[in-house]
């Protein structure tokens, strides 16, 4: 059994609270699953739990698209970070996921569960991947890309020739936990803001949610005071409503952003001295905002990326498509790219 079977690889997507699935054909490169195909992931009842939930995901995914056990040749697993580059998931990065979780090889449990080659990335490196492959489709090895996903924190992504790159411990694109240069970026008498990480004026401390609520917020309300954010308790309640009065073209939400788009701008100038990406990628609930507010952030960010007159040439800035399917996605891209490497 399995040689004669077309060949594929099942994506799984571990998330906070749902699983994605999908499947990737081998031999035409489509994916055989358009939608989103969601059940929970029960990831706060812990890791035994957890890993039955992927393998009814993975059993329900292939009953849909009616493909055989025998035909999968690997599968690939994104879950939140911070992992090692085996699927070993942080002490510190257990958080995202509930108690339990600090130090559990989830690759390996599943992979042991599954009886198949499980291959892992972490989620942000799953979108950059796969917002690279959807872009650039069969061409994808005669490309490279950068991808910033800003959510809860910072992730990313870098991606050369078609493959993303994981590093030695599995923490390259930690784009995050960049230092930038803050002079021009901070106000007069502006507090440096500290990320989570324990550094100061890194990006994520700049372009994710939680440096809206923990430092943005807090400042940009003593330069417009009497603004109804400053009503609203408690303050992530507060951080997740500025997406809305940006796109409604409110001042202070702007500023905030255009702070935000400055911070990725010094990013990517760093990104194009190192790796000179063509592509450089933009995702995270942004991507969600209605497509005036998500052009206006996007040229803010392109408008901060300092770049050679060769660069600006060939480069372009565009936003990572359906983020929700990414994960998946880009787990069953990643997995793809590692039995190539074995074969
Ligand atoms: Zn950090």
């Amino acid at each position: 059994m399995g040689t004669s079977l077309p060949p594929v690889i099942v994506g799984l997507d571990n998330g906070g609270t749902m699983n994605n699935a999908t499947v990737l054909d081998l031999v035409t490169g489509q994916f055989l699953v358009e939608h989103m195909l969601e059940r929970p992931s029960r990831v706060r009842e812990g890791p035994e739990v957890a890993i039955e939930a992927l393998a009814s995901s993975f059993g329900q995914v292939l009953d849909l698209t009616g493909v055989p056990r025998g035909a999968v040749r690997a599968v690939g697993l994104d879950t939140p970070g911070p992992a090692s580059a085996d699927g070993v998931l942080s002490s510190r990065g257990g958080t995202n996921l509930g108690g339990g979780w600090g130090g559990f090889n989830i690759r390996a449990a599943l992979e042991h569960r599954l009886s198949l080659p499980v291959v892992y990335t972490n989620d942000a490196n799953a979108a950059a991947l796969y917002a690279h492959h959807a872009r650039f489709g069969p061409d994808a090895a005669r490309h490279s890309s950068v991808a910033v996903i800003v959510g809860t924190g910072l992730g990313g992504g870098v991606v050369e020739s078609g493959h993303v790159v994981s590093g030695a411990a599995g923490m390259a694109g930690e784009l995050g936990h960049v230092q930038i240069p803050l002079e021009g970026l901070l106000e007069d008498g502006q507090p440096v803001p500290a990320c989570n990480c324990g550094l100061a004026g890194d990006v994520e401390s700049f372009a994710s949610l939680s440096g809206i609520e923990r430092s943005l917020l807090p400042y940009w309300l003593t330069r417009f005071p009497g603004h109804p954010l400053g009503e609203v308790q408690p303050a992530d309640k507060a951080a997740k409503l500025v997406r809305g009065y940006g796109e409604a073209g409110d001042p202070l939400a702007r500023a905030i952003f255009g702070q935000q788009a400055k911070a990725l701008g010094r990013l990517f100038s760093i990104a194009a001295m190192f790796t000179d990406p063509g592509t450089y990628f933009v995702g995270g609930g942004v991507v969600e905002a209605d497509p005036a507010f998500r052009g206006w952030f996007l040229e803010r960010v392109r408008e901060h990326t300092t770049l050679r007159a060769e660069q600006a040439r060939v480069v372009e800035f565009i936003l990572v498509p359906d983020l929700d399917r990414a994960g998946a996605r880009g787990a069953a891209l990643a997995a793809r790219s590692a039995v190539d490497q074995r074969a």
